[in-house]
């Protein structure tokens, strides 16, 4: 007997994202909406013959969506907000591209939809606008012509999409009463950051009922037997409402036709709603069994209490990680499971696949992990194997666990309250400093170098000689600026990753191994292979560089352990703790070096400190603390008077404050234009004791701020932070700008910082 085995998606950007630079050249106007389509829909074929190919039992349709499934949904949904008006006259291709880019063919820009995290991927979903008074109007076609074209495969589908509860719950109110909305956040424990999950979204689901109801009868009419519908919001810790929600919506779209319902949790177990997830009146439901803790054996439970009657879809194969299963040691939970249920087991990944890259055949693979690797085409034939019962032990899977990595964790050697007054004396800087966070534009001609290098076009020398003449341009800018402390402006780091992995052993770096992020854009993240070490200093010759260059004092840069970690593939064997206690010992090593070569100020950027948080409150503090850790240990060989910055992007800070203060950096950089002074007022709140430079310049968009806008965040800064602890700098790095732009807001910046210093001086 064969087990059925599906998947619950498939990557869409293509091997060589092909999507990516289809929907760039429809944006540029360059291809029509048709040619547009069809690329896509070729790759949507070649998705599914994929599927085929390999031997799936069902063919899963309706993953592939141009930028993003919520968003692809909210706009079916007809979930448009207000501003977007002119989305009327555009079709649903060109309204999801309004919504996520705030810009269409013939429409004014306006601003686009939030972006936010994906539960703990760092893949970014659209959150849906909903306004109190929300009237939907539901347009499946574009869905139903897609069940259409999969049709003609004459295979058994599978139709997937967002479900009901989860879609509310990722959802905002945008005319809600914020300070109610808070209230039943903290209420219910329900503050996941990036998620929102306000109880009034509740209110809509009366309305979304009969639509679903409706598009299942539609999907029925055209034969479809299964429909997985989405809902990873089962993983989370749920308020009662919600778990009630839960309930009444599947009781209410309860099927006593033959179109089944496929429940899908992943991302973590059910935890707690695991009684209330295996009792829904649905045919089946589908578990991620690869978050388990080891030895948790989540799974049994789900077996013993699942209803006799119902499917249970396995997910086995790790659909967020790049390393090949052990298919012996799948096969004896598949053996296990299928005692209990028979042929009411599925296979299957435990998440979608959209979060690995493609396909390994394109790669050249370095001998030491060759054969031990699976990207998303060959997870296809794993789960295939395990089916039909074709295991091979995997002898290059090594099941030793490396001897387990630990290390006393230093700090730094004395409270901040000397440090600062250490480092005040030696650095003798300015009230209220200027500064940058790293990086300056990216130019085209920076690119070309690099690409040219990286294609044996440019001798080593030549490309050092680019960088250097960039770095000098960089200082010399600074100079003209009049800003305090300079940086050398990255030009030489690809990514603030990326540069690292590229220099320390034990890292990988795939040339195809893509993975979308949000809409176009895709990252390519390093995959961690072996142990980590520092065979060479990294970044000192470029600092040392810049220093000649000016009196001023220029930073050094680095990346945090606990960044480059949450936006690498983790190894296969090793704890996401352990390996960060290695990268945080190489980092303390290049603290070192760069100290010694007589640097003065160092920023150990953690852009993506927040990022590996887990989903579920009692798993949180044990990821505070390694990571809080991680930081300290790499700042412990700084001396007193070598001050350590560092630098994080997100801006919500209400739930980390202690752990980042835990942190001790000397300073910290955050963005805030954009977020307002709310921010500061954590800090206040809660009490910050060490320096803060809040941003004062959005770099995310083109829009130069005014003289006003800079002077209103300082001016609400100096409110909470003292002008001695104060920084004035941009929000992020200026890597995406251009120059012309970055001259001008840096300009005001020093003029307005110079402006206040001098008020406060006075008074
Ligand atoms: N130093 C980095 C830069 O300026 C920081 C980037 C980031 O925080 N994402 O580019
Ligand atoms: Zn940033």
């Amino acid at each position: 007997m064969t087990l059925t085995t599906h998947i619950l998606g498939y990557p869409r950007i293509g091997a060589k994202r092909e999507l990516k630079f289809a929907e760039e050249s429809y944006w540029k106007g360059e291809i029509t909406q048709a040619e547009f389509l069809a690329k896509a829909q070729a790759l949507e074929a070649s998705n599914w013959q994929a599927q085929i190919d390999a031997g799936l039992s069902l063919v899963t349709v309706g993953d592939f969506v141009f930028y993003d499934s919520i968003l692809t949904h909210a706009v079916r949904l007809g979930v448009i907000p207000a501003r977007f008006k002119e989305a009327e006259k555009l079709n649903q291709v060109d309204q999801q591209f309004y919504l996520a880019r705030g810009r269409a063919p013939h429409c004014t820009d306006v601003a686009a939809l939030e972006m936010t995290k994906w539960f703990d991927t760092n893949y970014h979903y659209l959150v849906p606008e909903l306004n109190s008074a929300q009237q939907f109007k539901a347009d499946f076609s574009d869905l139903l012509a897609q069940v259409d074209r999969a049709k003609a495969l004459n295979q058994p589908l599978k139709v997937v999409l967002p479900g009901l509860v989860s879609f509310l719950y990722l959802s905002r109110i945008v005319d809600a009463n914020t300070a109610e909305a808070e209230k039943h956040a903290c209420e219910c424990g329900n503050d996941h950051a990036d998620i929102s999950a306000d109880q009034a979204n509740l209110k809509f689901v009366d309305a979304l009922l009969p639509i679903y109801a409706a598009l299942f009868d539609e999907l029925k009419a055209r034969g479809v037997e299964y429909v997985q519908v989405d809902e990873p919001a089962l993983v989370l810790d749920l308020a009662p409402e919600w778990q009630a929600a839960f309930e009444q919506v599947y009781h209410l779209l309860q099927r006593h036709d033959c179109l089944k319902l496929i429940v899908a949790s992943y991302f973590e177990t059910l935890g707690a709603n695991l009684n209330l997830a295996v009792n829904l009146p649905v045919a089946g439901l589908h578990i991620d069994i690869t978050r388990e803790k080891v030895g948790e054996f989540f799974w049994k439970k789900v077996i013993d209490q699942l209803p006799t009657h119902k499917i249970l879809s396995l997910g086995l194969i790790n659909g967020r990680s790049v390393w090949a299963s052990d298919l012996v040691a799948l096969n004896d939970i598949v053996q296990t499971a299928q005692k209990s249920l028979g042929e009411r087991l599925w296979l299957a990944t435990g998440c979608s696949l959209l979060h690995v890259p493609v396909d390994l055949r394109s790669e050249t693979i370095p001998a030491e992990v060759d054969g031990k690797l699976a990207f998303a085409r060959q997870k296809l034939e794993e789960l295939v194997a395990l089916a039909n019962g074709h295991i091979y032990a995997n002898e290059k899977l090594s099941k030793a666990v490396d001897a387990p990595f630990d290390l006393v964790a230093q700090s730094r050697q004395a409270p901040f309250e000397i440090r600062f007054k250490a480092q005040q004396e030696k650095l003798k800087l300015p009230l209220i400093p200027t500064t940058t966070i790293g990086s300056f534009p990216q130019t085209a001609e920076i690119r070309a170098a690099r690409a040219a290098w990286n294609n044996g076009n440019l001798t080593n020398d030549a490309y050092e000689a680019a960088m250097k003449k960039e770095i000098a341009y960089a200082i010399q800018q600074q100079e003209e600026l009049g800003l305090d402390v300079l940086v050398h402006g990255e030009a030489e780091r690809t990514d603030m990753v990326e540069y690292f992995a590229g220099l320390l052993d034990g890292f990988w770096l795939s040339k195809f191994g893509w993975v979308q992020s949000y809409g176009s854009r895709c990252v390519r993240p390093p995959i961690i292979v072996g142990d980590i070490t520092r065979p060479n200093a990294m970044t000192v010759k470029w600092i040392e560089y810049a220093n000649t260059l000016s009196d001023k004092i220029v930073k050094g840069m680095l990346t945090g352990p606990v960044t480059i970690l949450n936006w690498s593939f983790p190894p296969a064997h090793r704890t996401r703790r352990e390996v960060c206690l290695q990268l945080a010992e190489a980092i303390r090593q290049e603290v070192s070096d760069l100290q010694d070569a007589g640097v003065e100020i160092i920023q150990i950027d953690e852009a993506a400190f927040r990022e590996g948080l887990p989903l579920r409150k009692a798993d949180q503090a044990e990821y505070w603390d390694w990571a809080v850790k991680s930081f300290k240990h790499c700042s412990s060989s700084a001396r007193v008077d070598t001050q350590i910055h560092t630098h994080m992007c997100y801006s919500d800070f209400k739930d980390c404050l202690p752990q980042i203060t835990a942190m001790d950096a000397d300073v910290i950089t955050i963005e805030t234009s954009r977020s307002g002074l709310q921010l500061l007022d954590v800090f206040h709140e809660q009490g910050y004791p060490n320096a803060v430079g809040p941003g004062v310049y959005d770099i995310h968009s083109p829009r130069t701020p005014t003289s006003d806008n800079m002077r209103t965040v300082i001016d609400g800064a100096l409110k909470t932070i003292p002008a001695e602890r104060l920084w004035v700098n941009p929000d992020c790095g200026l890597k995406t700008r251009g120059w012309a732009e970055t001259k001008i807001a840096l300009a005001t910046l020093v003029k307005m910082a110079k402006e206040v210093r001098k008020e406060l001086q006075a008074a």
